[in-house]
């Protein structure tokens, strides 16, 4: 049999798709990897990086207002959106170079194109009209925001995507969801002087995250003036006269804003790629069915990141493609480890937390201690914020070992990487005790809270 053109055909040039086809390429393999849209993907072009940015500039503010208490005389600032829509281009042009060039460095092909699967070895790039083979393909195409199509008027929506390429700040929006990206949008917005309303169907955001540290987030974002409306759903939305929007909620109100934003999930970008006819299971929602190891249906065509809807998160996605680097051409079957993943809200404040909420917890373990501090950190003594932080650990009463902790507050996220090291490690409450304070720092507390605030039992607080 005539020897294929690649030892391995990537199909998405995202976090995934790209590490694999650079370390795959840098052990010697023949590596060809395509991208429809810009190199980068979904973290790199449209989500974490220039969320992040944007998270930078809508902190500003407060900033300002802070510097009084320390002295400073700040006069009065203006804001420039297309300045820093231009500058957060410019950057993600940058890395999306160094993604590109990475793998050509490392002596895989790139294919700026759509592509498609002709059969389970055989792969069109329509670009160019021509088709290549592989013996292994990886498909990392990601996912993309749901349209919401049962929405009435959900075509005048805009999503993440448009949010970063806003000709106008517009003067207020409201926001469907109660996740990351929802809640994410409705801060930076708000920060960056929008009047800012998110609309969510449960009763407190952030379904997935600790209760203590969801309430005191929403409270904190409503005290600083985004409202938040819980328990309601839009029932449609329509273009007025005036080129404004407004959008009929589920209780009978309304809201008459610039723009609508849906952060209502995401669905894997698997139609039209030929997966069916290869013979690629995938899931009710498009997702590629996937084993342990990201193998699909098919035993030479693989999936990893946000197409396998496991954990939709830039580092796992990572992670999953050098462990099918390690399964595949490393002859090392790895597992990827999707145990005690550390995660960030960039809410401001921000979250940081790493294992088991309390609840979660609970309804594994019969018997818990929780340590929960909250104060002013002391930053915002001075600036005359009154602003709290949140710290909570829980632990299992029975083995006292850390089995989450949870920060909302200033540099939540740095502390959750590093926290991170410490749960998955496995260590006990005793080694946070028996580890010296640095002080003056908010972390500190993570250190000296010696005694339980309260206990559970069977998922009954007792004391
Ligand atoms: P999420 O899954 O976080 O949130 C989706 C939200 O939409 C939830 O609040 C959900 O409600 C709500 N929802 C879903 N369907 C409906 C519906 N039919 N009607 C009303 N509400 C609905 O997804 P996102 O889109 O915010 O983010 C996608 C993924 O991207 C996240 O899962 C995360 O992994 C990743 N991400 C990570 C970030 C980070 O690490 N900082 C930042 C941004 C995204 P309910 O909770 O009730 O189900």
């Amino acid at each position: 049999m005539a020897r294929r053109d690649y030892d391995l055909f990537v199909i998405g040039g995202g976090s995934g798709g790209v590490r694999a086809a650079r370390v795959t390429a840098g052990l010697g393999k023949r590596v060809g990897i395509a991208e429809e849209y810009r190199f980068g993907g979904t973290c790199v072009i449209r989500g974490c990086v220039p969320k992040k940015l944007f998270v930078y500039a809508s902190q500003f503010p407060e900033h300002f207002a802070d510097a009084a208490g320390y002295g400073w005389t700040v006069p009065e600032a203006t804001f420039d959106w297309p300045t820093l829509v231009a500058n957060k281009d410019r950057e993600i042009a940058r890395l999306e170079g160094l993604y590109q060039t990475g793998v050509e460095r490392s002596g895989g092909d790139t294919f700026r194109s759509r592509a498609t699967l002709v059969d389970r070895h055989t792969v069109l790039l329509e670009a160019e009209g021509r088709e290549v083979t592989a013996d292994h393909i990886l498909i990392a195409v990601g996912n993309r925001p749901s349209p919401h199509e049962a929405l009435p008027g959900h075509e005048l929506c805009i999503t993440s995507n448009e949010a970063f390429h806003l000709e106008r700040l517009p003067k207020a929006i409201a926001i469907a969801g109660g996740g990351y990206i929802a809640v994410e949008f409705a801060n930076i917005f708000h920060g960056l002087g929008v009047e800012t309303h998110l609309v969510y169907r449960g009763k407190e955001i952030l379904s997935r995250f600790d209760m203590d540290v969801r309430r005191a987030l929403h409270a904190a974002m409503e005290k600083k003036g985004i409202a938040i409306h819980c328990e309601r759903i839009f029932h449609g939305i329509e273009r007025g006269a005036d080129g404004r929007l407004t959008a009929h909620l589920s209780d009978g109100g309304t809201l008459v804003v610039d723009e609508v934003m849906l952060a209502l999930g995401r669905i894997p970008n698997t139609e039209g790629l030929g997966l069916e006819a290869a013979g690629v299971e995938l899931a009710p929602n498009g997702a590629v069915v996937v084993d342990d190891y990201s193998r699909s249906s098919v035993d030479n065509i693989w999936a990893v990141g946000d197409v396998t809807d496991r954990v939709q998160l830039t580092p796992v996605a990572i992670h999953e493609a050098m462990c099918f680097v390690d399964t595949v051409f490393r002859s090392k079957p790895t597992k990827p480890d999707h145990d005690c993943i550390p995660t960030a809200v960039f809410s401001q404040p921000e979250i940081g937390t790493v294992g088991l909420s309390e609840d979660e917890a609970a309804r594994r373990h019969e018997a818990l201690d929780i340590y929960r501090a909250e104060f002013r950190p002391m930053r915002n003594t001075l600036a005359g914020r009154d602003e709290r932080m949140l710290l909570k650990i829980v632990v299992d009463a029975a083995t006292r070992r850390v089995l989450g902790v949870h920060v909302l507050g200033p540099d939540a996220g740095e502390l959750a990487q590093v926290l991170g090291i410490a749960v998955k490690a496995g260590l006990t409450k005793d080694d946070f005790d028996r580890t010296m304070a640095l002080h003056p720092t908010a972390a500190e507390e993570l250190v000296t809270m010696y005694q339980p605030s309260y206990r559970v039992r069977r998922g009954e607080r007792v004391s």
